[in-house]
């Protein structure tokens, strides 16, 4: 990190892995994070592969261009500095959502469970809920809001180019979550990125509680 406004945007950051960790939402060594360079926007910091996410410090991110073709070019300079194999999907979401200074995915069992449900219909629906209010922007509780849900694969760039046209359509967007796996969400900010994880995690949680009332996906 170059300079104290960076040190306290990883400290940001590394709270908020702690705290997703606490709530059992990075099992095992899962879960990326990521955030823009402030001074340097073409660039984003992003957590390196396999680390235990309570272990984690400043020391574990690596400084990555945005660009497709500029940040293979530095894999393959630094061949021994892994970031996240996920490392595609941040980079699209900083390519296509202008707003996007921050991208956390989260491996939680409910936005697994849901994006399971949900893969058939390529979305799932939620309304009616206060903690919509939670997502920048929204000033009411009904909605409806479409969280996209595509099908989980381990070749980054499919996903990438299936991820593309669903941001450039549907603005604005906080988050998606891939089928069986997770979610990922951002904000304007670190803080803000936090909070959009916490209000979709609220709302993962009440949807699989109200699961045996019929509830689910009903369209608004
Ligand atoms: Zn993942």
């Amino acid at each position: 990190m170059k300079n104290a406004s960076q040190c306290l945007m990883v400290q940001s950051v590394l709270d908020s892995i702690r705290f997703f960790d606490q709530q059992g939402w990075c099992p095992a060594t899962s879960s990326n994070f990521s955030w823009l360079d402030p001074q340097t926007p073409e660039q984003f910091w992003m957590s390196a592969s396999g680390l235990k996410k309570s272990d984690m410090s400043s020391a574990d991110f690596l400084n990555l261009p945005i660009d497709d073709t500029e940040r293979q070019v530095w894999t393959e300079n630094n061949p021994a500095r892994l970031p996240s194999a996920e490392t595609d999907l941040h980079a699209c979401v900083y390519q296509v959502v202008p707003t996007a200074q921050a991208v956390y995915h989260t491996h939680s069992v409910n936005s697994t469970v849901l994006s399971r449900l949900a893969e058939s219909t390529g979305f799932m629906t939620v309304e009616n809920f206060e903690i919509l209010k939670g997502f920048t922007g929204v000033s009411s509780h009904q909605g409806p809001i479409h969280i996209p849900v595509l099908s989980n694969s381990q070749d980054m760039k499919h996903l990438a180019g299936q991820l593309r046209p669903i941001l450039l359509e549907k603005q604005p967007l906080w988050g998606f979550m891939l089928s069986g796996h997770g979610l990922y969400a951002w904000g304007n900010s670190p803080e803000q990125a936090r909070q959009h994880v916490e209000v979709f995690e609220f709302l993962f949680d009440a949807t699989i509680r109200l699961l045996p009332h019929g509830h689910f996906n009903h369209p608004g």
